[in-house]
């Protein structure tokens, strides 16, 4: 699974491979053309470049690097001091470690279109869920240090090779790294917009810091019971309270899913949420949530893959799948709060 650097640069190097850009897919996703939107997606300007032109940018990342003193990016506020070279409660340091970068194909729809979602995985996690997936990236941080000309030449290679966006998939404890880089790219011409991947467990400050920069935010909905989020989730029994303010904020920022012509996403929020056994995500209670707190149009992509994995198996509750009927319930619950943008 450890990739040695060069082997990492290497594939990376063949992700920068430039291809001709996806021919228009047509009509693909159910989702808001942008107000004003053209056609092409060449004339498209992500938030970005008028936060770097009028400053901001280098402002927010000096203002991101001074966090890293006593960290509290995340809602751990562990206080590690990172520059340091203190290490977090997610383990990480000041260094920048990534696991792998390339076109993703199996994100949602409007993210994919045809060139792929251009995605980064970082390594380690600030959340640690018992039941983890990517728990060898996550939890055991597989992976290998790269510069920040390096995640620049990544997200570049990416924009070459045809893909639609740039997916960062765990960025909550490597934010300053991702502005760095942003920018060395920016003057290198980089225009596509970026996708904040991450698990909903982030400090509302710091995405509220964030508001200019991230065009798509892609944040998971993982529970609403303290109780539950700290037996699965090392601890974190503010996740509730935290999710729903951080992807209150977002929706503020970037609104409901748009795309442009081709059905690929431009700008906007499209939440996850992963129905799990007994009903332990609270899904009765989230889609009640998302029409309440934001709206019935908000894109929800619900989803039924869940299997346990890592130590899942230490808790016998969440050692299955879920079953057709809970799915089914899953569907009922949102059908009846009212949500009328489900990406299933
Ligand atoms: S991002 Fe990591 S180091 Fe920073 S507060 Fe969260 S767990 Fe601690």
């Amino acid at each position: 699974m450890d990739a040695s650097r060069r082997e990492f640069l290497k594939q990376s190097l063949a992700a920068a491979t430039p291809l001709a850009l996806s021919a228009p897919r047509g009509n693909m996703a159910s989702g808001n053309t942008l107000p004003g939107m053209p056609a092409k997606s060449s004339s498209f300007e992500p938030a970005y470049l008028k936060s770097e032109r009028e400053g901001r940018l280098a402002t927010v990342e000096k203002q991101l690097w001074e966090i890293f003193r006593a960290c509290r990016l995340c809602p751990r506020a562990c206080g590690a001091n990172r520059l340091k070279g203190e290490t977090g409660f997610c383990s990480s340091t000041s260094r920048l470690k990534v696991y792998s970068c390339g076109p993703h194909f199996g994100e949602e729809k409007p993210l994919v279109g045809r060139g792929g979602s251009g995605t980064i995985f970082f390594s380690n996690c600030n959340l640690l869920c018992c039941f983890c997936q990517n728990w060898e990236i996550n939890h055991r941080g597989d992976g290998s240090y790269i510069t920040h000309e390096e995640l620049a030449e990544m997200m570049i290679g990416l924009e070459r090779r045809g893909c639609h966006n740039i997916n960062f998939v765990t960025p909550t404890h490597v934010v300053p790294h991702l502005v760095r880089s942003l920018r060395i790219a920016v003057r290198k011409g980089f225009r596509l917009p970026l996708v904040y991947n991450n698990g909903g467990y982030d400090s509302p400050d710091v995405i509220r810091m964030l508001d200019g920069i991230f065009d798509i935010y892609l944040p998971d909905f993982k529970y609403q019971d303290g109780t539950l989020a700290a037996k699965y989730s090392s601890g974190a029994a503010d996740y509730p309270q935290f999710a729903a303010a951080t992807i209150k904020e977002m929706h503020r920022q970037v609104g409901e899913l748009a795309v442009d012509a081709r059905g690929v996403a431009r700008r906007g929020l499209i939440i996850r949420h992963l129905v799990m056994p007994g009903n332990i995500a609270g899904t009765d209670r989230f889609v009640r949530w998302v029409a309440g707190e934001l709206t019935p149009t908000t894109r929800v992509n619900l989803m039924a893959q869940y299997r346990p994995e890592h130590k899942a198996f230490t808790y016998s509750e969440i050692s299955r799948r879920i079953t057709a009927e809970e799915w089914h319930q899953a569907l009922l619950w949102a059908k009846e709060a009212g949500l009328k943008n489900l990406d299933l």
